[in-house]
């Protein structure tokens, strides 16, 4: 079954995304891992994105909803969209796009997490700048200080987790993401999940969820 993993910054859809894979072996397409990317390459569409990005506001529509269809054109299937749709805009074009590739979508789990926790989880999150690997200076800090685990590479913080990015995150999640729950309860689609649990026991009921 393919889904829609959405939520706020931090609420955990791209560490619960990385077991489905792992386990599942379901296929991700998160937006803000292309964005990351795109800007990595220095291509037109990575320098566009950044702009929006370092301000912690969505990129449009338009260069989104263009770069999930390119994805979705290379005949994927049991995916799971992270962070995507992020407006209702993006959910509407996203259901066109399933129509015409004859694709669908099982589930929209929200993972729900207190504003609080997520900017623990956010101002404290560290990443790997090579492989992507994601730390937490608390919860879960690098064996070697500054050194990702995985490949030794430099651990960083992303741009948009410093403190007054978090802020305009936080915010125009409530703005344009929030009125995704009602959209998917609409749809019929909807499923709330606990995500202020550990990693697995979240992952326990996404695994039920979807099976
Ligand atoms: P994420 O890694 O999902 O937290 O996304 C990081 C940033 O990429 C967001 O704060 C946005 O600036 C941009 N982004 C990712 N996905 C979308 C989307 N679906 N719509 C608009 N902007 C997005």
């Amino acid at each position: 079954m393919s889904l829609i993993l959405f939520g706020a910054p931090g609420a955990g859809k791209g560490t619960q995304s990385e077991l489905l894979i792992k386990r599942l072996g379901m296929t991700q397409i998160s937006t803000g891992d292309l964005f990351r990317a795109a800007i990595k390459g220095q291509t037109d569409l990575g320098k566009k994105a950044q702009e929006y990005m370092d301000k912690g506001q969505l990129v449009p529509d338009s260069i989104v909803i263009g770069m999930v269809e390119e994805v979705l054109q290379k005949g994927v299937k049991e995916i799971i969209l992270d962070g995507f749709p992020r407006t209702v805009a993006q959910a509407q074009a996203l259901d066109e796009l399933l129509v015409k590739m004859n694709l669908s979508i099982g589930k929209a789990i929200f993972l729900e997490v207190p504003m609080k926790i997520l900017m623990d989880r956010l101002t404290g999150r560290r990443v790997c700048k090579n492989c992507g690997s994601v730390y937490h200076i608390v919860s879960k800090p690098t064996k070697m200080e500054g050194k990702c685990d995985s490949c030794g590479a430099e651990v960083i913080q992303r741009n948009d987790d410093k403190a007054e990015v978090i802020e305009t995150r936080l915010k125009t999640y409530e703005e344009f993401t929030s009125p995704l729950k009602e959209f998917y309860k609409k749809a019929g689609k909807f499923t709330a999940v606990d995500g202020n649990r550990g990693t697995e026991e979240v992952y326990t009921e996404i695994e039920k969820i979807i099976k």
